[in-house]
Formats: C-alpha cells, structure tokens, sequence
C-alpha cells in the first residue's frame, strides 16, 4: 500500500511512524509512506498556504491553489482509490472503515489545518471525508497518524500471529477479552484457573464468555448494532 500524505507540518510525523508496528510494515516493504510539504507547492513567494474567509470572520483558510497543485501531480503519476480528507464533520472512524481502506492500493491523505480548507477542494478534489472523533484538534495531522495506524495493522503480513487483528476489539463486533501474563500469582492476586489448564477449547469458550460480558458492561451499543 502506498500513502500519501499532504501537509504543512511534516515533521510530526517522524516520531510516530518510525517505531513499532508502523516501522515494521515499512521495513517489510508493504506500506510506503511519503510527504508532500503543501508549502512546496505555494505559488506565492512568501510560502504562504492559508487566506483569510471571504465574507470575514475569525480565522484563516488552506488555500484551493497547492492543494489542487499537490494532488493533480500526485494523480499525474498514479492512480488513488481514495483522496481522503480528515475533517471533524466527516464519517466517524470505526474498524469497520479501517478495515476497508487497509485493502486499498494508493490513498492520499490530507492534513487541515486553521479554520480548514477552502470548499471548493472538498467539493472537486476530496473522496472521503474522514474524522477521528467529535472534537476538534488544531490540525489533521494527529487524525492522519491514528488513521494510518489503525489502517496499517490490518495489511495482511505487518502483525505476526502473537498479535494478530483478528483478536483484537471490534474485529467481531465484540471487545477483546482479558489477557493475564506472569506471574500466575502475584500477591494473591490470581490469573483464572482456565487459562492455565491447558485446555484450548475451554479456554477458547471462556475468552468467548469474557467478550460477551465486557461487551455488554462497557459498550452495550454495541451489541444492539449487531441486531
Ligand atoms: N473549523 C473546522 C475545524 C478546523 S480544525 C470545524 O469547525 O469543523 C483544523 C483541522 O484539523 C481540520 O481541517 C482537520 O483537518 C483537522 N481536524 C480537526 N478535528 C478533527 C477530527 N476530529 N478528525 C479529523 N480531523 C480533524
């Protein structure tokens, strides 16, 4: 899968994206990450990417001309399943979204920033407007990083079977059951017998039981969407 990633703030994506599960994908070659600084295409000779609102008010505005600029160049040299915008008004991230774009081939993603974009990028340029929660963050490049990683994981082959996705909250509809390691009594506090017995297929059941009861306890929501 291939990402790009249009931004004025390149740099704050450095540190996340260069350890754990995300520097694997890329080590093994199966994601491939790039950064297109928008100041890079301001045709202005100050740099400039943002104006202010016509029609007046608080606030500036990412300008239509690099963005455009940006993603015609991007288009010119691949094709995008995707142009995604990370937007507060877009459709909320779940798993079932990050599961989907994990099968996509090349997707850009934009990073707003100041009041947001002009309308017209959204209208021409924008296929998916996509946004990490209901609050506002001061720019989409903290949305770009969580997008990246909850989609990352999912590629077949970037998680070893110790930490596969499948077993992971949500996957089934379901939150993920406890998980215990050693030592098996630690002040009296105890790991549950059955996870040590031995005994998979009860084991399996209890993990099951387990799901169902957090489910229920923690997000009931959940379990009606299934009906
Ligand atoms: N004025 C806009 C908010 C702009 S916040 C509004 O009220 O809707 C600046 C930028 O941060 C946005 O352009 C977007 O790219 C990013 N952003 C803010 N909150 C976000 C969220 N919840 N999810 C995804 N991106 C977000």
């Amino acid at each position: 899968m291939r990402i790009d990633i249009i931004t004025i703030f390149p740099e704050i994506f450095e540190s996340p994206f260069a350890y754990s599960i995300i520097k694997r994908a890329k080590d093994k070659g199966i994601v491939d990450i790039h950064f297109h600084n928008l100041r890079d295409y301001s045709q202005n000779k100050h740099k400039n990417v943002d104006d202010y609102p016509y029609g007046g008010g608080a606030g500036m505005v990412m300008m239509i001309e690099p963005i455009a600029a940006c993603i015609d160049k991007l288009k010119e040299e691949r094709t995008y399943d995707e142009v995604i915008y990370t937007s507060p008004d877009g459709e909320l991230l779940d798993q079932k979204v990050a599961n989907h774009l994990s099968t996509f081939g090349n997707i850009i993603i934009l990073c707003g920033h100041y009041k947001g974009i002009d309308e017209r990028v959204r209208q021409n340029y924008i296929t998916r407007e996509i946004s990490i929660g209901n609050y506002v963050l001061s720019g989409g490049e903290l949305a770009a990083i969580v997008l990246c990683d909850s989609i990352i994981r999912l590629i077949p082959g970037v998680l070893g079977d110790e930490t596969s996705a499948l077993s992971d909250s949500f996957q089934n509809n379901l939150l993920a059951p406890p998980v215990y390691t050693r030592p098996a009594n630690y002040k009296g506090m105890l790991v549950p017998d059955i996870l040590l017995s031995g005994n998979d297929s009860e084991i399996v059941k209890w993990r099951y039981e387990k799901s169902v009861e957090r489910t229920k306890t923690c997000r009931p929501d959940m379990l009606n969407e299934q009906e």
